[in-house]
């Protein structure tokens, strides 16, 4: 079938909206009717090259829709299901995913068609690369079914569509990898759609003092709606973040978390720590920047680590987040700053890059 989608070519090039091929579904394959998907920061990593990625491709990885057509083999979704798709695509054969880290699964290659087959999508013959195995900026999407999970009707697709990579990022950082505790100190850094994620989590695991640091007023505005407790405005001259977490915590956090991905503010992590302190790097630190320690910081028992899309089991997690989501005590729908179509999107990017929005949604029925 023919879709309309965002075709990026060039890294550091701009998107193209076009009309693409897109094949019928294969025999663990589903064929899904985007109806919504949100603007990450990840899309823009890869699009100017922080972060690696094949061309030519249609980008787009935190999409929600509903299922159109399903292959011969498929099990977990039927036609008319609402759904939600997510990059953490498990194997359930290698390591990884055998240990019960189904987000660190190692073979990628398991979700996708094997050489020789034809694409699932194409433009003018020339096979696209799947961003993400998703591609999500398309308004059709044919997706390996363990990408996917089914959602109640109930649930607006926006907002749904945003636990398919942020919000499950962010929270999953805070409920999952971090396991903050309740009464416990926690400061993020970056109040974007992930960090105000993390924030949301560690409000629900009764964190009982959030710091929120971003060179952004307006943005820390939104991280004291979903629950920091303090604020710093970083970035001018003479504010030093780490002294002024250390000062509103009497002393160092117990968690501090990179939202953005940046070597500066994941080294900042660690010295805002307490002793015994875990930070946590959620983002994605571009590609060319090295993270230097000082040492003496690893005395005092702090641990730093990375974070996949919030080390969670995205078939499990993703409804729970819905179910918190529907009584109220967390909030999706402060998290999407705008609706826009798809040929918008570049504009929705830009607003992204400039700190403008917490999140962009693109609605296919625009
Ligand atoms: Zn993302
Ligand atoms: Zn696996």
């Amino acid at each position: 079938m023919k879709a309309k989608a965002a075709v990026f070519r060039e890294i550091g090039g701009s998107l193209s909206v076009e009309a693409i091929d897109v094949d019928s579904p294969g025999p663990n394959e589903v064929l899904v009717r985007t109806v919504a998907c949100g603007v990450c920061h990840s899309d823009l990593h890869f699009m100017n090259g922080s972060i690696a990625g094949a061309v030519p491709t249609v980008p787009g990885h935190e999409p929600a829709g509903v299922v159109e057509a399903v292959g011969s083999e498929v099990s977990t979704v039927k036609v008319g299901d609402h759904v939600i798709a997510c990059t953490s695509m498990a194997c359930g054969h290698c390591t990884q995913c055998q240990l019960g880290a189904r987000h660190l699964c190692t073979d990628r290659r398991a979700g996708r068609r094997r050489k020789g087959e034809p694409p699932r999508l194409s433009v003018d013959g020339t096979p696209l690369y799947q961003f993400a195995d998703l591609s999500g900026f398309a308004e059709a999407m044919l997706l390996h079914e363990r990408s996917l999970v089914t959602i109640d009707p109930d649930i607006p697709l926006d907002r749904a569509a945003l636990v398919g990579c942020g919000v499950t990022t962010g929270v999953g950082a805070a409920l999952n990898t971090a396991k903050v505790r309740p009464g416990s100190t926690v400061a993020v850094f970056g109040a974007g759609g992930v960090g105000n994620s993390v924030i949301q989590g560690a409000r629900l695991a009764g964190a009982r003092q959030i710091i929120a640091i971003d060179i952004f007023d307006h943005k820390l505005e939104t991280a004291r709606h979903f629950g920091a407790t303090h604020t710093i405005l970083s970035g001018d001259e003479g504010v030093d973040p780490v002294k002024e977490i250390k000062r509103l915590s009497g002393g160092g956090v117990d968690y501090a978390f990179d939202a953005v991905g940046n070597a500066t503010l994941s080294s900042q992590c660690l010295y805002a720590l307490a002793p015994q302190g875990l930070a946590v790097i959620v983002g994605a630190i571009p590609r060319g920047q090295k993270l230097t320690l000082e040492p003496g910081h690893f005395y005092l028992e702090k641990r730093i680590m990375g974070s996949l899309m919030g080390s969670s089991a995205f078939q499990i997690d993703a409804p729970h987040y819905l179910e918190l989501y529907r009584q109220g005590r967390l909030d999706l729908d402060a998290m999407i700053s705008e609706r826009v179509s798809l040929e918008q999107v570049d504009d929705a990017l830009a607003a992204m890059a400039n700190g403008e929005v917490t999140r962009s949604v693109i609605m296919f029925d625009r």
